[in-house]
Formats: C-alpha cells, structure tokens, sequence
C-alpha cells in the first residue's frame, strides 16, 4: 500500500511494528474471498498467492452430518466478480506480504516491539495544536508518528487508547473453534478446490477445505467459556483430549468422524468474540482497522477479507483527500462503519440459521437453501464479494 502513496504532497514513511517475529510457521488457514483478493490483486499479489501460496476454492457445498452434498455450487467467483476464493495457511499468507511489504521500499518492519501504551496526539482544531502521536513499546523505546493505524487485533492496545479503559471487552459469542491443520492433503475426503461446511441439527459446524498443500478443518461448538487467545494445542495429549470432544460432540457425522482421526501438524482451540459496533473509531492521529475496530465472528469468513477492506478504503481516503488527515480519516469512518456493521449483523445472522436445532426448522432450512440456490446459481454474496474500495472511495460525497 506504500507504493499508493507515493502522490501524496509529503513523502510517507511506513513503519510497522509487530509484537512477535513474523516469522513462525504457525497457525491455521483462512479462506479470503474475492473482496479480500482484490485488495491484495492492486499489489499485484494476487496470482502468486493463489497459485502459490494458497489454493483457489472455486466451489462450495453445503453438506449433512455425513458429508453428502444437501447443495452444492461453484461460485464462479473470477468471473462474477473478477477474483477468486482462497485458501490459505495463516503463515504462508504473512511471509508473502511482509515479503512484499519490505521488497517494495519505503517499509520498515519493526518486529519484537510490543506495544504497551500510546498518546494519540492531536490532529489540531479543537483538541488543541497538531501534535504527534507517541507510541511507547515494552522494555523502553518509543516512536511518533503522524498517523497511527491500530491494527492490532481483539485485545487492541491501541483501542483502548482511542476508545477508553473504560470500554467493555469483546463479547464471547458462546462458541469456541477447534481449528487443526492435517499433515497431508486428504484429498480422498476433501477434493481439491472445494470448502465443504457440514451443517445438521444442532449448535455445531463443520468445516473443511484445502490451504494449498495442506488441509484444514475446523470444529465449531458451543462452550460456557473460551479463552480468546489462539491456544495452540502443544502436547499429543492435548490434541487427543480436543479430537475427542470433537468426535463426541459430532457423533455420527461421517466425514467428520473419518477426517479428525488424520494426523494433524497444528490444532488450535480459539474463543469466538465479537463487539457491538461503535460511532467512531478514531481519536486524535490515531484510527483503528480490522479486528481492532470491528471484530467479526467466522461464519461468513469475512473479518481478515474486512481488515482488507479496510486498508484499502483507508488509502484511497488517503489519496482522494490528498493527504488531509482530518477529511481523510472522517472519509474512511464513514465508508467503513456502516460496512463493518453490515458484515457483522450477516455474520450473525449467519450462525443463527447453521445452529437450528429443531428438525423441522433444519429440513426447512436447507429445503430453502437448495432451493434458492437451484434458482439463483449461489448464494447472495454480490454485496460481499463485489465490494471494491477504490470505486468505494470514488463514488462516496465529500
Ligand atoms: C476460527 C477463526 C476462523 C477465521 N476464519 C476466517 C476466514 O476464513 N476468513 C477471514 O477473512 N477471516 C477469518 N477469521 C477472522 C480473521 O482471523 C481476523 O478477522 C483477522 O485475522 C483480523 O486481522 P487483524 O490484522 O485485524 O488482527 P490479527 O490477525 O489479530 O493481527 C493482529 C496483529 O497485531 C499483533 N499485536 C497485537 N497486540 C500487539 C501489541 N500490543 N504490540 C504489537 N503487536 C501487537 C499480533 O501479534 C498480530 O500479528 C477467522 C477468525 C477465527 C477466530
């Protein structure tokens, strides 16, 4: 995104800073859907990561406890909306950036620096003078900048400066993922090119799909309490206790029962959270992004495509308001907010209707999802996939 700046008046210096190195090949996968790829397709990434780094998912099927298809389709996504549905693992998609990120110059990346605190500064006007703000890391050390993107995460230490202490936490959903990566690419139970979402009577999800060399799965139930960390399960006795679980509470389910019982390189169990939304997500020079403004749950897969979004929408801002940082950041809110609410309310409603428990709201259910997408050729995802943050930008009043 560096390189989109370079028209603005004043030259634009890019820091990140990451509180881990950057470099662990850990994690589990993702898909981004086309709204999240044509972001990454203006740094010219897009065929690399597809072809290389991840594995095009051109179809979708929503199947029963046993795997057989209650519907399935392709989405056509290149042509629909020009790009496609990608899998990946977490970490192969990383090292691509951040080798894109430092390749293309004008990038520093700070890795190891943890942020404990920040002053968000002013941006002049009514708050006072412009002022820089200050960023202060873990064992000494800070920064100022005029522009601060808060783009870290759940526990957002820079949204606790732009939004408070005093702020209540994310909200735990109710429900936990079991998240694991097989050792091999298990193309006998899960084709290539396909995301399978097992739906049935119940509480519960099951998902699975290829992230380029490998496969993934994950697991969803409802918990009284998860943590919101990414537990990465390290001894065999913790993954055989989580593999367990999952047998237990996806007993009967087929595909299920046959895939959890592969060798795993990676499991994971993670809280899901979310937020309410909120009116604003700036304060002084300091603006939020991702999970840090708005996080959303993964029944849609859309919060890393949203993060996406978000950077691009914050550029374009950026270049469209010429570098005013005031008019640029109010720009971004205003586009941003309402689509972050949207995603989040779909997302929910999302879930709603994959956890019905009552058989005769099941059958309807996927009587009605059949059928609509018989009709239609897929599902409704035109205002997902299609959004497009340059035309976004361009086309919003000022
Ligand atoms: C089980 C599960 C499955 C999902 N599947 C999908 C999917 O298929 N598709 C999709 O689009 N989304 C999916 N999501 C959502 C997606 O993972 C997130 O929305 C996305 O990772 C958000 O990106 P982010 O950069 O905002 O935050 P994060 O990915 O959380 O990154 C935050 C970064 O900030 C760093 N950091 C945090 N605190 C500090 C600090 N104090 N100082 C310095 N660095 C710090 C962290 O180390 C991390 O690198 C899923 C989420 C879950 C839980």
């Amino acid at each position: 995104m560096r390189r989109e700046l370079t028209d603005l008046p004043r030259p634009v210096d890019v820091h990140v800073f990451e509180q881990t190195s950057g470099t662990a090949m850990n994690g589990g996968g993702l898909t981004l859907a086309p709204n999240g790829m044509r972001v990454l397709s203006r740094l010219g990434l897009e065929e690399q990561l597809a072809g290389q780094a991840g594995e095009e998912l051109a179809e979708f099927a929503f199947c029963r406890p046993d795997g057989s298809p209650i519907v399935s389709f392709n989405t056509r996504a290149r042509e629909r909306y020009g790009h496609p549905a990608v899998g990946f693992r977490r970490f192969r998609l990383r090292q691509a950036l951040l080798a894109a990120a430092q390749a293309g110059g004008g990038v520093t990346v700070h890795t190891g620096q943890r942020l404990a605190s920040l002053d968000c500064g002013s941006l002049g006007g009514a708050d006072g003078p412009p002022r820089p703000a200050v960023l202060s890391f873990e064992g000494g050390g800070s920064f100022s900048a005029d522009l601060v993107v808060g783009c870290d995460g759940l526990r957002s230490v820079v949204r606790t400066a732009v939004r408070g202490a005093d702020e209540p936490p994310p909200r735990y959903t109710g429900f936990e993922e079991v998240v694991a990566i097989t050792r091999d690419r298990c193309a006998d139970l899960v084709p290539p090119g396909r995301v399978n979402i097992l739906v049935g009577p119940g509480e519960r999800q099951f998902g699975c799909y290829g992230v380029g060399p490998d496969c993934m799965w994950f697991a969803s139930q409802r918990r009284p309490a998860s943590p919101d960390s990414w537990g990465t399960l390290q001894t065999e006795e913790e993954r055989e206790a989580a593999r367990r679980e999952v047998l237990t509470e996806f007993k009967g389910w087929s595909l299920v029962e046959r895939l959890v019982q592969r060798e795993v390189s990676v499991m994971i169990r993670v809280g899901i959270f979310d937020r309410e939304p909120v009116e604003a997500w700036s304060r002084g020079c300091v603006v939020l992004a991702g999970d840090a403004a708005s996080p959303i749950p993964p029944n849609l897969g859309q919060g890393g495509n949203k993060a996406l979004e978000d950077a691009g929408v914050l550029v374009g801002a950026l270049k469209r308001c010429n570098g005013d940082l005031p008019q640029a950041l109010a720009l971004y809110q205003r586009l941003r907010i309402p689509r972050a609410a949207d995603i989040l309310n779909n997302t929910r409603a999302g879930g709603t209707i994959s956890n019905l428990e009552n058989p005769v709201a099941v059958w309807a259910r996927d009587m009605v999802l059949k059928l609509f997408v018989t009709l239609n050729g897929g599902l409704p995802l035109g205002w997902l996939w299609s959004y497009d943050t340059e035309r976004a930008v361009r086309e919003a009043r000022m």
